[in-house]
């Protein structure tokens, strides 16, 4: 089979990271992202994961081409070979051009604002056990408190509308140059992704064999 070389992009709600992890297993390939390319780098105490740290003990964002080569250095290691899922909630274009040499397929995990608003502003999460809770799809039997520990639950801030509605709009914008390019380059795989992860992933694999 060919190498799979897989960059999977998604809107907060998507559960992206979830997504990629399983479609990874059922491939064989690694699964990681931009922040875990980061941070690895810095771990490893490399040159650029030095010059990484400088920017984020500053309290700046490090500069794309130094992200890109982080991100290229990483997915040209010896366990990405066989190929990789390197997904991303916020796509950044140059980083992802600057993997065009060695070639990827682009999937979209498609959902709409409103069920990803609907997903994000509805999550609970219990002060005591983390179980994370949904008013709408898992809610508990006693409002606010926790079916497994009975200790109360929190909304938390970045789930509220308004921070919501900021991480969508911010999405939205990023994403589109990036689905425009390579919507373009015939190289962009979309898929439904309002069902559960495990569904999507069954669809993408198959979609993935015949194409
Ligand atoms: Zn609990």
């Amino acid at each position: 089979m060919a190498v799979r070389r897989l960059v999977l992009i998604g809107p907060p709600g998507a559960e992206t990271a979830e997504v990629a992890d399983r479609l990874a297993g059922g491939l064989g390939v690694i699964s990681t992202s931009m922040l875990d390319a980061v941070q690895s780098a810095v771990r490893a105490g490399s040159q650029l994961g030095d010059e990484l740290r400088r920017f984020m003990n500053a309290g700046q964002a490090p500069p794309l081409d130094l992200v890109a080569a982080t991100v290229q250095r990483r997915l040209g290691e010896p366990d990405a070979v066989g190929g990789f899922v390197f997904w991303s909630g916020f796509p950044v274009l140059p980083v992802l051009r600057s993997l065009e040499p060695v070639g990827f397929q682009l999937v979209e995990l498609v959902l709409a604002d409103a069920e990803a608003a609907r997903r994000l502003t509805g999550r609970r999460l219990c002060r005591g056990c983390g179980t994370r809770w949904h008013v709408e799809s898992s809610p508990t039997r006693v409002d606010g408190v926790c079916d497994r520990c009975g200790s109360g639950l929190v909304h938390r801030a970045d789930d509220f509308p308004a921070a919501v509605a900021h991480q969508l709009s911010a999405y939205r914008r990023q994403s589109a140059p990036v689905l425009a390019r390579y919507r373009l380059a015939g190289s962009l795989l979309s898929v439904d992704a309002t069902r559960p992860p495990d569904e999507i992933v069954t669809e993408l694999t198959g979609r993935l064999a015949r194409s």
